[in-house]
């Protein structure tokens, strides 16, 4: 059993008796479209549990607070898109779905590595930011442009 605790006319934020949060779509959202637009409620310089990497030393506490309830999954249907500050889906949603994003397309290493359990064919098992994955995974996935970053050092440092 579910209740609708927060949200908005496009997703819902529901908790169980556990206490577990999800997100649901509350409309269909087409491949591409915007999902919703975010913000900074505050900016921190080191992650926590709750913030969203926007930079090399920037976290975000996200507005709408109740896009912080957007849950992991190894198979997301939306991307955080940093730079334009928009979550847009992967993949066709239905009213519904539960909407998830892949934490490391933000997240270099993340405050708290967690163990997975999506269900997904490609899941991760273990799930500790960009820094972490393999090349199969860097190829499966969309990355904003300061993992990318990252990972150009990474390379550029191991071919010195
Ligand atoms: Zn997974």
């Amino acid at each position: 059993m579910e209740n609708r605790v927060a949200g908005d006319d496009r997703l819902h934020v529901m908790r169980n008796a556990q206490g577990y949060h999800r997100a649901i779509a509350a409309v269909a959202v087409a491949e591409g479209e915007v999902l919703a637009p975010f913000g900074a409620r505050e900016t921190r310089d080191v992650p926590n549990y709750l913030t969203v990497q926007t930079g090399p030393d920037a976290h975000i506490l996200l507005a709408p607070e109740h896009l912080q309830y957007i849950n992991h999954s190894c198979d997301p249907n939306v991307f955080f898109d940093t730079a334009r500050m928009e979550i847009r889906a992967l993949h066709p949603i239905a009213p519904g779905d539960e909407i998830t994003f892949f934490y490391p397309s933000t997240e270099w290493s993340m405050d708290r590595a967690f163990a997975c359990s999506c269900a997904s064919r490609d899941c991760l098992g273990q799930v500790a930011g960009a820094d972490q994955l393999d090349a199969r995974s860097l190829a499966r996935h969309r990355f904003n442009g300061h993992i990318l970053d990252e990972l150009a050092e990474r390379i550029a440092t191991v071919a010195a």
